[in-house]
């Protein structure tokens, strides 16, 4: 373990229709404490701790009324955004800034995403890979764009000069408030899923 990184030792149990499981996982203190900040613990080793909750945990998630509400609310909101960055003109622009090689999908932008967004994600029906598409860009960036339904305010807040330069600016402000509607949605059910993993998982 290397100095001046800690590292909490998670001890889940989680009972269900009779089944115990219990594992020891490492998860960096500061990825817990701080989840929308840069995190330390691999993509891959987040992946693979959602998938392995999501296995145990997803016939009980799904009885959650609250949860359940929350998501459906949110992929209505992510879907209404999405249209809207459409007709705007927005995601053409990033489309060809994508083709043109740009885009702002960079390495290590994965390292804002936690275990609970990642969850939400597979909860959505989002399929997720250890490997990654491109070798320079972020972890989710597939063939054609982002494979996230669920993304941090960080991937959908920028806009780069390229867009304020040409699309008009109630466009862009249109965006924000629609997509805004969603960020606030996805908050409060990162929220819910934080005290259904505490409430089931015991830390
Ligand atoms: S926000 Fe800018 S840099 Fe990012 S994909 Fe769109 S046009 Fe390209
Ligand atoms: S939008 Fe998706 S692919 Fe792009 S940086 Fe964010 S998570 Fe990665």
């Amino acid at each position: 373990m290397e100095s001046g990184i800690f590292l909490a030792s998670v001890m889940i149990s989680i009972a269900m229709n009779g089944l115990i499981l219990s594992s020891i996982i490492y998860y960096n203190i500061s990825d817990i404490v701080m989840p929308h900040k840069p995190q330390k613990t691999s993509i891959s080793e987040k992946i693979r701790l959602s998938a392995m909750i999501y296995e145990k945990t997803a016939d009980l998630i799904k009885q959650d009324k609250e949860i359940m509400r929350l998501l459906r609310e949110l992929n209505i909101s992510i879907e209404e955004a999405e249209k809207v960055k459409k007709s705007t003109g927005l995601a053409k622009e990033c489309e060809d800034c994508a083709k043109g090689g740009g885009g702002c999908c960079g390495r290590n932008m994965e390292a804002h995403y936690g275990i609970e967004i990642i969850l939400i994600n597979l909860l959505m029906g989002v399929k997720l890979y250890q490997s990654k598409y491109k070798e320079d860009s972020c972890h989710f960036l597939g063939e054609d764009g982002c494979i996230l339904k669920a993304r941090e305010v960080i991937c959908v807040n920028f806009l780069c000069e390229r867009i304020y330069s040409g699309i008009p600016l109630r466009n862009i402000i249109l965006f924000q408030e629609v997509y805004g509607i969603a960020l606030q949605k996805l908050f409060y059910l990162e929220e819910k899923i934080k005290m259904f993993l505490r409430r089931n998982i015991l830390y």
